[in-house]
């Protein structure tokens, strides 16, 4: 199984195409979710040098693929497992779900906002 924070871009390319016939044909399954993102606690890199683990505390999310930083942004948590495994949700440990009726939300109140802001 394997997860996945995409920018919206991104998120959304990858929902255009989400399996391949030879995925579909070895049984994996994908899920999207929207997420308003906020790091969750202890977000960070541990890396092990001669033994020693250091922790390094990493002030943003960045997406998966492009490397833009999402932190605060709507952005599209990616799961995917194969059929028979569970695969718990984990997506509202980096922010608020959003079901796609609110994205359309946002969407429209940013439009209204821009659109006034060119009138004045
Ligand atoms: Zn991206």
């Amino acid at each position: 199984m394997t997860r996945q924070i995409l920018c919206r871009s991104c998120g959304e390319a990858r929902m255009k195409k989400p399996l391949d016939s030879e995925d579909l044909d070895r049984g994996w399954k994908i899920r999207f979710v929207y997420v308003a993102a906020q790091v969750p606690k202890g977000h960070g890199i541990t890396m092990v040098t001669a033994g020693n683990r250091r922790f390094s505390p990493m002030a943003d999310l960045v997406c998966d693929y492009c490397g833009a930083v999402i932190t605060g942004q709507i952005v599209v948590a990616v799961s995917m497992w194969r059929e028979g495994e569970t695969f718990p949700n984990w997506e509202h440990q980096y922010g608020n779900e959003l079901p796609p009726g609110a994205v359309a939300m946002a969407d429209a109140l940013t439009k209204d906002e821009s659109s006034t802001k060119q009138k004045s």
